[in-house]
């Protein structure tokens, strides 16, 4: 059977990335995607776990090369998911993790109908202030721009499947994790399981 794709999208600083990390350890057929992008490598980042870090002109030979599912800018820099390796994954019957920005998401959604789009938001615009504040990894410029790519993000809500408010990321790496298993156990995606009990007419 084939994987199912869930896509995971929301502001920088909502927790994304300590919600998937959690999930990961403790799901199993779950596999991450790990995008491409041209952003500089932050302190602590590796090349291959957190990102593949390319220059600007590589990106754009795999733009052409048509080597992405999905790709945008994103913050002023660009990122894209790899085609070959969300197919491969999903055909061999694992479960695809996506974090991307809400326009590849609905990109994604567009290609493949039975994706799950889910949001993750934080308590409050104050609090994501707070939080990409201590993260200490933007400077100025950027924090003022990924606080007004936030407030757009957080207007495409409705868009979405399912909806994460991340106020304790326990508790968020949990809902994820319900939502994961949900979605698998939905008789639309068992119909092989279904069909073996058509033997049985109603009289
Ligand atoms: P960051 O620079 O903080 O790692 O990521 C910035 C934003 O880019 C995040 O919202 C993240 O979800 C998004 N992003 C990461 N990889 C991709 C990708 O492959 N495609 C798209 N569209 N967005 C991505």
């Amino acid at each position: 059977m084939k994987g199912i794709l869930f896509i995971m999208s929301g502001p920088s600083g909502a927790g994304k990335t300590t919600i998937v990390k959690g999930v990961l350890k403790n799901l199993e057929d779950l596999a991450f995607s790990i995008s491409y992008t041209t952003r500089p490598k932050r302190k602590g980042e590796e090349e291959g776990k957190d990102y593949f870090f390319v220059d600007e002109s590589t990106f754009k030979d795999l733009i052409k090369k048509k080597d992405f599912l999905e790709w945008q800018e994103v913050h002023g820099h660009l990122y894209g998911t790899s085609k070959s390796y969300v197919e491969s994954q999903m055909n061999k019957g694992a479960n695809v993790l996506l974090d991307i920005d809400v326009k590849g998401a609905r990109s994604v959604k567009r290609q493949i109908k039975d994706s799950v789009l889910i949001f993750v938001a934080p308590p409050s615009f104050q609090e994501l202030k707070e939080r990409l504040i201590k993260r200490h990894t933007e400077n100025q410029k950027n924090f003022k721009k990924r606080l007004e790519d936030a407030r757009y993000e957080l207007s495409q809500i409705s868009k979405f499947d399912y909806l994460i408010v991340n106020h304790d990321v326990q508790i968020s790496i949990k809902q994820l994790e319900s939502i994961i298993i949900a979605e698998q156990l939905k008789v639309s995606r068992r119909s092989e399981f279904v069909g073996k009990y058509k033997f049985y007419k109603e009289a």
